[in-house]
């Protein structure tokens, strides 16, 4: 069996970068905040695949499982223009899985 070394990408600029003034769920324009779609705590990294810019309310959501990550992850393939699948293949390389 082949050990998996989840070594997390981290980059701050990206998390930068990606911010958004309004949400990418619902549209509102209030207290927006950068999410992991993949937790931080699971070893989901700072790509622009597995960042979405929520408000409060569906930040909660997210948090609460009211707000199912595979939602969020169609949201930001649709914004980065891949396939559901490539964008959930794209954050378990960054998580350090092999990815066939
Ligand atoms: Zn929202
Ligand atoms: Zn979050």
């Amino acid at each position: 069996m082949e050990c998996i070394k989840h070594k997390r990408v981290k980059d701050r600029k990206m998390i930068k970068a990606m911010r958004k003034d309004y949400c990418e769920r619902c549209g509102a324009y209030a207290n927006i905040e950068p999410h992991h779609v993949f937790t931080v705590g699971s070893g989901g990294g700072d790509i622009a695949m597995n960042l979405v810019q929520l408000c409060t309310s569906c930040h909660i959501g997210a948090h609460s499982g009211s707000v199912k990550r595979d939602e969020l992850l169609a949201i930001v393939a649709r914004r980065e223009g891949v396939k559901y699948e490539d964008a959930y293949r794209a954050n378990r390389r960054a998580m350090g899985y092999r990815v066939d």
